[in-house]
């Protein structure tokens, strides 16, 4: 089957032990037959978007090469997120988990369920900042390279800082 490269997912997590969540869902996408992980970001920690109303986030971003098209693998991430306990409350509400599909190498898709690009992905820094450490060059399609995408959200008001060593383990 022919693996597609230059796909890469968001991770986020702030419930129950974010940095121990993370490195699971990590685990399980690498372990599934259609997909073959490549790289990982650090973990980093960010403020929640809706202000301190509830736990620091830990987020990463991984690189794979898929057998699956997006809407199949967007499928397995969401069977991860329900293994790990995800229940959907409030929007932008704490979660044990959240996976995103950011870039599936150069397609562009707008259907009901599932936009790729991700349309969040060059306002968030928690996003961007994960994706340089992997990916600088990037031309992310329709949107613009990750490293200009960074300087423009330079002054974002989100921190985003990596885990230290003890907290992650
Ligand atoms: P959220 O609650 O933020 O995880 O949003 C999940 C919903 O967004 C699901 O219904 C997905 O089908 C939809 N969705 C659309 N595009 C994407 C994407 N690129 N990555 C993840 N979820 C997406």
């Amino acid at each position: 089957m022919p693996l597609v490269t230059g796909v890469y997912i968001g991770l986020g997590s702030n419930l129950d032990d974010p940095p121990e969540q993370i490195r699971r869902a990590v685990r399980a996408l690498g372990a599934h037959p259609g997909i073959r992980l490549k790289n990982r970001s650090s973990l980093y920690r960010s403020a929640p978007m809706d202000g301190a109303r509830q736990p620091d986030y830990c987020n990463a971003v991984v690189e794979v090469e898929s057998a699956l098209d997006p809407f199949g693998l967007i499928a397995v991430c969401q069977s991860i997120e329900r293994d790990q306990g995800r229940t959907r409350g409030i929007h932008w509400g704490p979660r044990t988990l959240d996976l995103d599909l950011l870039v599936f190498a150069d397609q562009r898709i707008a259907t009901e369920r599932l936009i790729v690009p991700h349309p969040g992905l060059a306002e968030r820094a928690f996003v961007l900042y994960p994706l340089l450490e992997l990916a600088p060059d990037l031309d992310v399609p329709g949107v613009g390279l990750v490293s200009d995408l960074v300087a423009r959200c330079g002054s974002h008001p989100l921190e985003c800082t990596p885990f230290t060593d003890s907290e992650t383990r």
